[in-house]
């Protein structure tokens, strides 16, 4: 089995999960928000994780533990002011559907190369602008500083989506809001954070007992904490040596995939996600044929979901051209062996289709 879908999810880090183990522990199951010594102790691991994560973040604001990005984004965009929300066209549903939802969605258009315009015109009284880091479908990197410095300009805050970037790159420069995701940073599923610079009020969407500084009500789990912390610190301390072992991967793929067309920007993006396209392939039989190399097809934005693509769709290709894409994400625990393998079954699997 190889797993090539690191956008979905990353496998959990050695270090990672060695560190939730000590919660999960007979004696580690204590309420962190408890006064006692056991809920003080494991208070002080969620604020050792909480550190951990802020160094992924810039100075300047804190951070808030949830369930999921999804939540966080959630909270960014619900948990604000009433006025109109600018978002690109290729960010996740997680920040799509909710502007939507709000009913006042503004979409900033992005160029065939899968970048964002950076002076793309921004709404009349805008108070959110949205713009990813890294598009989990492509992979391409967002001129996020730049559309800071003008949403800033224009009295807006701006939200950044940097689940696919956190730990991978350094933070978004300027953003007001942050949302990250540990189980893409190879910490565990079911915890998200939200960096709110200091100053930006936000009214939760949780009520309860007031955890989070009141922000986000519920009982912190201290496993998810730790976890999320020590993939931080990982991250952190391994970024240029993961991004240079990615790098390395994408050459060994792009040599053996040399005639497949690349979707999205060849330099603009991180390299441990390549969104390829073959004429004539028939995606769903590629799948069942190579069921030993874990991918997607580049068609679906959500694996599974069956809707089609609107980030293909938005970087101009048509329906046919979107339904033969597949997109391969590999990163820290891939090897050049298991690319070069995954990547030689595909195109042979292809050519036997015909494509
Ligand atoms: N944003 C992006 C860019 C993502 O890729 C994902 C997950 O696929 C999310 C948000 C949602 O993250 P979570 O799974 O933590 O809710």
């Amino acid at each position: 089995m190889i797993y090539l879908d690191y956008q979905a999810t990353t496998p959990l880090a050695p270090e990672a999960r060695a560190a939730m183990l000590r919660w999960l522990a007979d004696d580690g199951f204590a309420n962190p928000h408890s006064a006692h010594r056991m809920g003080r102790a494991a208070a002080a691991a969620v604020e050792v994780a909480r550190e951990q994560v802020a160094a992924l973040l810039p100075p300047g604001g804190r951070v808030v533990f949830t369930a999921s990005a999804t939540e966080a984004l959630n909270l960014a965009i619900r948990g604000g002011q009433g006025g109109p929300v600018a978002v690109s066209a290729i960010e996740h549903a997680a920040v799509r559907d909710t502007a939507r939802w709000q009913g006042i969605d503004v979409e900033l258009p992005v160029g065939s190369d899968g970048v964002i315009d950076p002076e793309a015109v921004l709404p009349d009284g805008a108070r959110l602008v949205a713009v990813m880091q890294v598009n989990n479908e492509i992979g391409t990197i967002q001129p996020v500083a730049r559309l800071a410095e003008r949403a800033k300009a224009a009295g807006a805050l701006f939200l950044c989506d940097a689940v696919q970037g956190g730990g991978k790159l350094a933070p978004p420069r300027g953003a007001d809001l942050i949302a990250l995701s540990a189980h893409k940073l190879h910490g565990p599923k079911g915890i998200g954070a939200l960096w709110v610079r200091d100053g930006v009020n936000l009214t939760p969407l949780i009520h309860g007992g007031g955890q989070e500084g009141g922000l986000r009500s519920g009982t912190l789990s201290p496993a998810l904490c730790a976890g999320f912390g020590a993939a931080a610190a990982l991250a952190a301390a391994r970024m240029e040596e993961d991004a240079a072992h990615v790098s390395a991967l994408w050459d060994a793929a792009r040599e053996v995939l040399s005639r497949w067309t690349l979707n999205g920007s060849e330099t603009l993006r991180w390299k441990g996600n390549l969104n390829l396209r073959l004429d004539g392939l028939d995606v769903s039989r590629l799948m069942s044929e190579c069921r030993g190399v874990m991918f997607s097809a580049g068609s679906a934005c959500a694996s599974g979901s069956g809707r089609p693509s609107h980030v293909l769709r938005a970087i101009g290709l048509g329906d046919a051209q979107a339904k033969t894409s597949i997109r391969l994400g590999f990163g820290r625990y891939t090897t050049r062996e298991e690319v070069v393998e995954a990547c030689r079954a595909l195109d042979a699997a292809a050519k036997a289709q015909g494509a």
